[in-house]
């Protein structure tokens, strides 16, 4: 039985979504998963014939951040049914194309948090892909674990400054090696530290075209898993941006980054239980191919046993990210640790469950010819990603 067929009361609306995901999902963000996963050299995942921006365009024809955006008609309930949906089927498909499709549209976000139709305009044209610089070299986990400490700065010279120049803000300095999409973007929801030329200092959170005069970036980044997804530094020199581009003042900057720390942790709990659910599948079918001892593997206790506790743990982690994006969007007062308990539990389960497929897959689970070593590496880095697993509990740990 696949993840669908445990749906209870899904609409016709629903139904088709998930369906046009899942069809993209399999032909088109899988195969391409496994093709740039493969590719030696991270310049090649983004080079001009490169596949990756097919996945882009195809995805912007689907249409579906617009079906869950701010602008939908839907009521929140069925906003937050359909975000999980859709994000679990780009998990299954490709967890690093899902994580690159989504950060896209993080400037768009902030644009729309602007309220002014101007900025909307600027950052949500068809073809801008966005990133989220917030990481510097020297501040990774201090940006999270610093991020609801009020008035309390993260030890340490920042890596990056934005200073008040008249009507201009002038950028400087860099952003680290993991911004996703950080090469590509050309548009960066920018998190940096703010000066404002009164005496007042914090964070802010900036619009900022990556094609402007002094934005240069880093190579390409090479790493162990989610390799479809590109990462790199963002390097400012007297980068000049109009004062408006600041959408969250230092004021609000605190509480607006929470907001977006639940959306984004919220998600990588859906991409993530997409993923658990894949090497599922991938184990459940094997083992009931793979003879050994004249029968499936699948008849042998142990490894019934082993699919049993996989199925369990990702249902488990199904039910938790559900529950939390439903109570995060439906709510007047969404939860920080609610998101944390998701994306650390879907993260968790992903890597636990793509751990016991390699060892169903035998031997040939350490090949690259199969498809679970890549499942495996793709979930080891999400206990990283958007804040390291430790650090986000502690800090989700203090809203208790
Ligand atoms: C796939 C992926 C995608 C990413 N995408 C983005 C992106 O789009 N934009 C962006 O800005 N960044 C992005 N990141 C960066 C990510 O947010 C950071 O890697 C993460 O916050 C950890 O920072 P770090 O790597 O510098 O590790 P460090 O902060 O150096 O942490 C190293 C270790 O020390 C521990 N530690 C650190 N501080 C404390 C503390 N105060 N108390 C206890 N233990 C501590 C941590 O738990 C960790 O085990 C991405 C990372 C990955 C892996």
């Amino acid at each position: 039985m696949a993840g669908i067929d445990y749906e209870v009361g899904l609409s016709d609306t629903e139904r088709s979504v998930w369906e046009t995901v899942h069809r993209f999902a399999e032909e088109v963000m899988r195969p391409a998963g496994i093709k740039l996963d493969a590719m030696a050299d991270p310049n090649d995942v983004i080079a001009r014939d490169s596949v990756l921006w097919e996945v882009h365009r195809k995805h912007r024809a689907l249409g579906l951040d617009d079906l869950t955006g701010p602008n939908s008609d839907l009521p929140p309930a069925q906003q937050a049914r359909l975000r999980c949906l859709i994000s679990e089927e780009m998990g299954w498909g490709d967890s690093g194309l899902a994580i690159s499709l989504g950060v896209a549209g993080f400037p768009k976000m902030l644009a729309q948090m602007s309220g002014k139709p101007d900025l909307v305009e600027r950052f949500s044209a068809e073809d801008c892909i966005g990133c989220w610089p917030g990481t510097e070299p020297d501040h990774g986990s201090d940006m999270i674990y610093y991020m609801n400490k009020l008035d309390v700065e993260p030890p340490g010279r920042p890596n990056c400054v934005a200073r008040r120049d008249g009507d201009s803000f002038v950028i400087n300095g860099q952003k680290s090696a993991w911004v996703s999409n950080g090469t590509i973007a050309k548009a960066g929801a920018l998190f940096c530290t703010v000066d404002m030329g009164n005496g007042k200092r914090g964070s802010g959170g900036f619009l900022v075209p990556l094609d402007l005069p002094g934005v240069s970036r880093g190579k390409p980044l090479n790493k162990i898993g989610q390799r479809a997804l590109n990462q790199g530094e963002i390097f400012f020199d007297n980068v000049r941006i109009p004062a408006d581009y600041l959408v969250l003042t230092p004021e609000v900057c605190q509480a607006a980054s929470e907001m977006i720390l639940v959306n984004a942790n919220s998600g990588m709990g859906s991409v993530f239980v997409g993923v658990a659910q894949a090497a599922f599948d991938h184990a459940l079918a094997y083992a009931k191919h793979r003879v050994q001892g004249g029968v499936p593997i699948f008849q042998h206790q142990n490894v019934k046993m082993r699919l049993f506790e996989m199925f369990r743990k990702v249902q488990a982690a199904r039910a938790l990210s559900r529950q939390v994006v439903l109570y995060n969007t439906t709510s007047t007062r969404p939860r920080l640790h609610l998101a944390v308990a998701s994306k650390v539990t879907a993260t968790n389960t992903a890597f636990e469950v793509a751990s016991s497929a390699l060892q169903i897959f035998g031997g040939n689970g350490l090949s690259r010819e199969y498809p679970i070593e890549k499942l495996m590496r793709d979930a080891r880095a999400s206990m990283i990603e958007d804040g390291c697993n430790d650090i986000l509990s502690l800090v989700a740990a203090e809203s208790l």
